[in-house]
């Protein structure tokens, strides 16, 4: 068994003995609310935000990026399990801010291999076996976090499947302090109605 499969299947026996009542939580979040964010590991959404199980839907991906997918999950989060109010939180450092489109398909050309990363930028050992296929990924790249945010909360604001009764809080979470600081122009584009 890999190493990380024995630690997790052994911190999952810690758990179940710790598991107490929480079978019995309803399927619907307690606190009818949503969260969109980065799948970065330095992000902890149940600690950051104080959730505890059956608290909120989390959904995460690369970036934070309200994708056709993250939006599926958004419409299934209020239309069947009743959220109300939804948060969009990138954070500052974000690997998505240091590639491109173009950058990512020419890695992906190189190798399947881990690329490594230098103050240059991105490089690949281009040890073959690679593919053309990531050139025709749209791979959603961040240029400006704050704007990224805005646009985001947008996108959200302005699908037909949203209903304008739902608030859209926009924030950028602090990598290096822990503070979710709100980007209050993201926070307006996303006021209900
Ligand atoms: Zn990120």
């Amino acid at each position: 068994m890999s190493k990380v499969v024995e630690e997790v299947t052994s911190a999952n026996a810690q758990y179940v003995a710790n598991f107490g009542n929480k079978g019995e939580l309803p399927m619907p979040p307690g606190r009818q609310f949503a969260i969109l964010t980065c799948m970065d590991a330095r992000l902890d959404p149940a600690k950051y935000a104080g959730l505890a199980e059956g608290d909120a839907h989390v959904i995460r991906n690369a970036g934070c990026k309200p994708s056709d997918d993250a939006i599926r999950s958004l419409v299934i989060s209020y239309k069947l399990l009743g959220t109300k109010e939804w948060f969009v939180i990138h954070h500052t450092d974000c690997g998505m801010q240091t590639f491109n489109n173009e950058i990512m398909g020419e890695l992906l050309s190189g190798s399947l291999k881990t690329s490594s990363v230098d103050a240059s930028g991105w490089h690949d050992s281009n040890a073959g076996g690679g593919t053309t296929d990531g050139k025709f990924v749209e791979w959603l790249t961040i240029s400006d976090q704050s704007k990224s945010v805005l646009e985001d909360v947008q996108r959200i604001r302005n699908n037909s499947m949203v209903p304008s009764n739902i608030p859209i809080y926009g924030y950028i979470y602090d990598c290096a302090t822990g503070n979710l600081i709100e980007v209050p122009e993201a926070t307006a584009a996303g006021k209900a109605s």
